[in-house]
């Protein structure tokens, strides 16, 4: 892959916002992070970063779900009371199943999409950022943790179906959400392709110890953790574990924000600054290494969260973006 351009790509549409009478004000989660974070980035460089998005137009069909996920979860979806139970907003369980599904399941099969349009997009040009995605608490059958569909995996999945990668060439993940990646674990419990680091806050959700022993490299944290032990051991771990491992013919980073010190669920104490080092080093580590890389926003659940993701999408943009 040494002949990669590395120009990226920004995948978004305004589809991606998630809005449900006014109930997403009951959950900690910005839900219209999305649009908030490319509205930055469009007040920054106007026309040009036009110029370098791809816009979903549809959602991930069924077809693509199934790809990863079992026919009695995906038919689960159309029931209210599951749905509430994945996104952990209870109040939802008394609204009619097709609210929830063009209000909430849609954006997110939207963003699905994009997390696929993203990967296929990262083999030409080196780089894509899908403004929304990360779902890496999804699993086969289940939905938790405010994901349904795994669309990293479904990604994979796509790749492999069309032959843009095959079933034995290496693809890595590199989850830095402040949660461990349980879905995502579960999904690849049997796939040895695919290599897995992920470091979390060992002290939260989703404490899925099965899940936690497919992981290729954890780094396990403790609440509280700031910047300088943070860095240190990412900086540690991340180029050492690329080397033990094939060289993978792309990289999803699942770049969670929620490790950010006024996140109320990461609980983890990392500064704005520190999160913009932690991206710029993967990203560099990554462009470095020759492996295309997609990186998808995943958690994030504060007011500030758009910003911080602009700031890194700002940063890629000026690195390699000629804008
Ligand atoms: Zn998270």
């Amino acid at each position: 892959m040494a002949t990669t351009p590395f120009q990226p790509r920004v995948i978004y549409s305004p589809g991606y916002d998630i809005h449900f009478l006014g109930l997403e004000k009951l959950h900690p989660f910005d839900s219209c992070k999305y649009s908030r974070a490319w509205n930055v980035l469009l007040d920054r460089w106007g026309d040009r970063i036009q110029s370098l998005c791809i816009t979903p137009t549809d959602p991930a069909p069924v077809d693509m779900l199934r790809m990863v996920h079992t026919d009695d979860h995906l038919a689960q979806l159309g029931r209210s009371r599951y749905v509430a139970s994945a996104l952990e907003l209870d109040s939802l369980r008394f609204l009619p199943a097709g609210i929830l599904d063009s209000r909430v399941l849609r954006p997110m099969r939207l963003a699905t999409m994009g997390t696929v349009i993203a990967a296929q997009t990262a083999l030409n040009t080196g780089i894509a950022i899908n403004l929304s995605g990360g779902y890496h608490h999804a699993s086969q059958d289940r939905g938790e943790g405010f994901c349904v569909y795994s669309d990293i995996a479904i990604a994979i999945a796509v790749l492999r179906q069309s032959q843009a990668i095959t079933a034995d060439d290496s693809v890595v993940i590199i989850d830095l959400d402040a949660h461990q990646g349980n879905g995502l674990a579960r999904i690849f419990h049997q796939d040895a392709t695919v290599h897995i680091l992920d470091m979390y806050n060992r002290d939260i959700y989703p404490h899925d110890a099965w899940a936690a022993n497919r992981i290729n490299c954890a780094l396990p944290l403790t609440s509280g953790t700031r910047d300088e032990r943070y860095l240190r051991v990412l900086q540690g771990a991340l180029p050492v574990f690329l080397q033990t491992i094939p060289q993978p013919q792309i990289a999803f980073y699942n770049a969670g924000t929620d490790i950010y010190e006024q996140d109320p669920l990461g609980r983890l104490s990392v500064s704005q600054q520190g999160i913009l080092a932690r991206d710029r080093f993967v990203f560099q580590t990554l462009t470095n290494a020759g492996i295309p890389w997609v990186m998808v926003l995943s958690g994030g659940y504060t007011q500030e969260s758009y910003q911080l993701v602009a700031d890194s999408v700002a940063d890629v943009l000026q690195t390699w973006g000629r804008i």
